[in-house]
């Protein structure tokens, strides 16, 4: 076993733990258990500082979990999206392949707490009807695997899901979304690496929320996966008590590039049953973006989206920076509330549209858009003094 392994097998999983380590009510702690089990590794028990600290709160069973039960099981709607078993096919050219339901940690927030920890939701007998769907389907160009947590599979059963997903031509990337490197960082051993690097171009999502979660320990993981030529990118949720203030958000952003983690996404909470305790309010997020763009590099801002519920797949959301707009030109302000205008560059002059033709893109097709945009929506405009204030 290795030492990952031995770590898992430590975890405080029990009733009869989580009531003698965080003094949780038994009966509490019992409806907790029937919920959504606890797993909490010793290397993230030994993050947490006090008692409801932003680390204890995404891992500590907390009874407001059972409050809000007429909220969604799967607000996303992956089960509506999945043709087979284990696959979601949301978007067009991509593919989500749940390979496993266990993780290093059970995170309280979880969206996926309908199945994660539960062998018989995400079931390797699956995998079969999963290869032949994603080898029938030739527009799938990039899939992602997810669980659970992909790297709970053995190097060797992970190779092998790897090699097959290979030998399918039309697949270009592999990404893997893994919470390993920041809740069990042991996880990540040249062993793995050494594997992994055979199957570029492959890429690693990963999911700190925390500045405290950056530790000598998980800095050496991600910097490991790094020199395995492994882009490595950061998926942050936004949660009250956790990271709803902006500088704790830049602080995790800035050390997240130190160890070369590229910030990618920071996503409004799902409206999750069991985890609407950690929802802030939209303007929080804008506040937080608002006060990382122009404040810090490009580098440090994740892009700040919506999943959407229903299924509408991510919507990215910005504090409003477009202060009027229209055929003549484009008024902005920047993060210092100074107002500039853009002048616009007429479609006449546009060398895709000379002679009525429109210009043919890379492949030879016609490369008009498709696309027909809903009708702009009519919204009352800031008076630009007011704005410079
Ligand atoms: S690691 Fe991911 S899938 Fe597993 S419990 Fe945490 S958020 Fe859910």
């Amino acid at each position: 076993m290795e030492l990952w392994q031995r770590m898992i097998r430590d975890s405080v999983h029990t009733v009869d733990q989580l009531v003698e380590k965080f003094n949780i009510d038994r009966h509490a702690a019992e409806s907790l258990d029937e919920f959504f089990q606890a797993r909490i590794n010793p290397y993230y028990l030994s993050l947490i500082r006090y008692p409801g600290d932003p680390i204890w709160l995404q891992c500590v069973p907390d009874k407001a979990e059972l409050e809000d039960i007429d909220a969604a099981e799967d607000p996303l709607m992956e089960d509506a999206m999945s043709p087979v078993p284990n696959i979601t096919h949301r978007y067009p050219d991509r593919a989500l392949f749940l390979v496993t339901s266990q993780c290093g940690l059970y995170c309280r927030f979880c969206t996926r707490k309908r199945k994660v920890g539960d062998y018989e939701k995400i079931s390797m007998r699956g995998l079969e009807s999963a290869f032949q769907y994603l080898e029938q389907h030739t527009e799938i160009r990039d899939v992602i695997l997810s669980g659970g947590d992909p790297l709970m599979l053995t190097d060797a059963m992970l190779e092998k899901i790897l090699q097959r997903i290979r030998s399918i031509p039309h697949i270009e990337i592999i990404r893997i979304g893994t919470k390993m490197p920041c809740v069990l960082p042991h996880r990540i051993t040249d062993k793995l690496t050494s594997m992994l690097k055979k199957y570029h171009p492959l890429y690693i999502n990963t999911h700190f929320n925390h500045p405290w979660e950056i530790t000598p320990e998980s800095s050496k993981a991600c910097e490991m996966l790094a020199n395995a030529g492994i882009p490595v990118g950061n998926q942050m949720v936004l949660m009250k008590g956790v990271n709803d203030d902006p500088a704790t958000v830049k602080e995790l952003m800035h050390k997240l590039l130190k160890i070369r983690v590229r910030p990618y996404y920071m996503y409004m909470a799902d409206e999750t049953k069991g985890a609407n305790h950690f929802r802030t309010s939209i303007e929080t997020g804008l506040n937080i973006v608002e006060n990382l763009r122009g404040h810090t590099s490009g580098l440090a801002i994740p892009h700040f989206v919506i999943d959407a519920p229903g299924g509408g797949g991510k919507i990215p959301i910005l504090p409003n920076y477009v202060l009027h707009h229209d055929e003549e030109k484009i008024v902005l302000r920047n993060y210092q509330n100074k107002v500039y205008a853009y002048k616009n560059y007429k479609d006449k002059n546009n060398p895709a549209k000379k002679n009525g033709k429109a210009e043919k893109s890379s492949d030879g097709k016609n490369g008009k858009a498709k696309i027909k945009l809903p009708p702009r929506v009519n919204v009352k405009l800031p008076i630009l003094e007011e704005v410079e204030n």
